[in-house]
């Protein structure tokens, strides 16, 4: 299996340190296809003094050429487009129109990026006082690293990197070490388009490797994306080593159907956003919140009917769905939450525990699951599931539903269903949670706003790409500046200088 050993990318060439292996599943047939290099301490901190040693030459690059090889980098992302999008099916098990999609979604961050010179002018007053004048600039903050879920290996990589470079810092990635091919692929295609050596480089690995970033002095900033345990110690270690962090965690998505809304579209909407990609989204829309019993019976009824029709299977086959969950382990995870809303008191209304794959009878599939009378006391509501599992929670009233929504732990995304425009905009102003959709079921932010949640969903004070991108990874700094002339000179002046 040697030859098959993933690497590391670091100073733009591949490094092999192969100590310590992982093996990387092809989860459509549930076999091992290859294995990855987990970094040590110091194979990480290679890549650190890369980066830092790319750092001057690279912030001292001006934002149009930092712009102008972002801009051969998104043709060069769409010209591999079909490489990258097998390398995530082979590993991650997503079908590949939706890994499609998630690529797309990570281009058009690189599209905003090659916006520099826009995104990163200053701002100027002249004669903030007789004959002085003040700007604020936006400066890199020098090697700035990332660290990223299996969910979407090529989409959330390019949530970062690409606005951190283009700001003029140099990168340090740590991808999931399930899926780690497509990753290491895209930034080898960043240096195709003429990154100089260093700036941005990939460490493969676990938690030796993310501990070292979150310790090493040099690194200023961490990115990070994944389940909320493990952001929450991202977040508090790198705060207690004076870094700047965003740590986005996990969801529990709520929609809520009003009794008025189009019961068409919400069931083909809800299909995709509960069951597409395995629900395995931070935006999947695991919960729907009926208002009254008839639409929850009329619901249940249509879902039924429909997720009969849902083909589940793997990744290569473009007429599929959806395909595996991530592992073994994960797919056992999920089956166990819909047990225990059944020993909870919950109806099965379909049962995809037993679903096999003819043909991929070792897969890691899960049948999409749809589970009625479900309560807010019950484990399988309180927790992330992260599966093709919809449960549906029946209530009496908006607020009752608004409440629900409001006292769960995660507030990440959201949905109203309706046709009443007083209701959705109550709805969008009272909800605590970062990213609202009427009648939109997966809200996900375009690449010129902001991507984040609130509550136990996002630690930190900024959302991720967009211009809370360009924040994160500058810090400001203002000028204030005299040139005195004709030999004019103030003195001394011992008062707080006011005009
Ligand atoms: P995860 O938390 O297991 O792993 C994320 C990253 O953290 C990986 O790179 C992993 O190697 C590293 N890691 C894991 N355990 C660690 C530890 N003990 N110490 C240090 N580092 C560790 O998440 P996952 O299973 O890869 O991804 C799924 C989760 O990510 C879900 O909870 C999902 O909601 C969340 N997610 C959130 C968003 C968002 O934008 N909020 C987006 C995608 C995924």
């Amino acid at each position: 299996m040697t030859g098959n050993i993933i690497g590391h990318f670091i100073n733009g060439e591949t490094v092999k340190d192969s100590a310590q292996t992982q093996d990387v599943y092809n989860p459509s047939t549930g076999e091992v296809s290859k294995q990855v290099s987990l970094a040590s301490k110091a194979t990480v901190e290679q890549a650190i003094t890369a980066a830092q040693k790319a750092f001057p030459g690279w912030r001292n690059t001006p934002p149009l050429k930092r712009a102008r090889i972002m801009f051969r980098f998104k043709e060069l992302l769409e010209q591999n487009a079909d490489k990258i999008t097998k390398l995530i099916g082979e590993e991650h098990g997503k079908i590949l129109h939706d890994a499609r999609g998630e690529l797309q979604r990570g281009i058009e961050v690189v599209e905003y990026a090659c916006g520099a010179p826009e995104l990163l002018k200053g701002e100027y007053t002249k004669n903030v006082g007789t004959n002085i004048d003040a700007w604020s600039d936006f400066q890199p903050l020098g090697v700035v690293a990332g660290i990223t879920p299996f969910n979407f290996p090529a989409m959330v990589p390019l949530w970062m990197f690409p606005m951190a470079i283009v700001c003029g810092n140099t990168f340090v990635l740590k991808p999931s070490e399930r899926d780690p091919s497509s990753t290491l692929y895209i930034a080898e295609l960043l240096h195709e388009a003429g990154l100089p050596k260093g700036v941005m480089n990939v460490v493969n690995g676990g938690k030796e490797a993310v501990d070292t970033l979150l310790h090493d002095p040099i690194v200023q900033a961490i990115s990070f994306v994944g389940s909320t345990p493990i952001a929450e110690y991202i977040y508090k270690t790198a705060a207690a080593n004076g870094k700047r962090c965003q740590a986005l965690g996990g969801a529990k998505n709520h929609a809520i159907i009003m009794p008025d809304a189009d019961l068409d579209n919400v069931v083909s909407s809800l299909l995709g956003a509960a069951f597409g990609s395995s629900g395995e989204r931070c935006m999947a829309l695991s919960v729907a919140v009926t208002i009254g019993d008839e639409m929850a019976d009329k619901l249940i009824q249509e879902l039924t009917q429909a997720m009969k029709k849902l083909k589940l299977g793997a990744y290569s086959e473009m007429s599929n769905d959806f395909g595996p969950v991530i592992t073994k382990q994960h797919k056992d995870k999920i089956i166990g939450h819909i047990t225990s809303a059944e020993q909870q008191g919950a109806k099965i209304i379909v049962d995809g525990r037993q679903t096999q794959v003819s043909g991929y009878e070792n897969g890691f599939y899960v049948g999409a699951t749809l589970i009625d009378h479900v309560k807010p006391d019950m484990d399988s509501y309180k927790a992330e599931i992260f599966g093709p599992v919809l449960q549906v929670i029946r209530v009496n009233t908006m607020e009752e539903a608004m409440k629900l929504i409001n006292d769960h732990e995660y507030g990440n995304g959201t949905c109203i269903y309706t046709r009443d425009g007083e209701a959705a905009r109550y709805f969008c102003d009272n909800i605590l949670v970062g990213m609202v959709g009427v009648n939109i079921p997966l809200p996900v932010p375009v690449a010129y706003h902001s991507f984040g949640g609130w509550k136990r969903s996002l630690f930190g004070d900024l959302h991720i790409y967009g211009p809370d991108g360009v924040r994160f990874y500058t810090r400001r700094k203002t000028v204030t500046q005299r040139w005195p002339s004709s030999g004019v000179r103030e003195g001394s002046q011992f008062s707080m200088p006011t005009l």
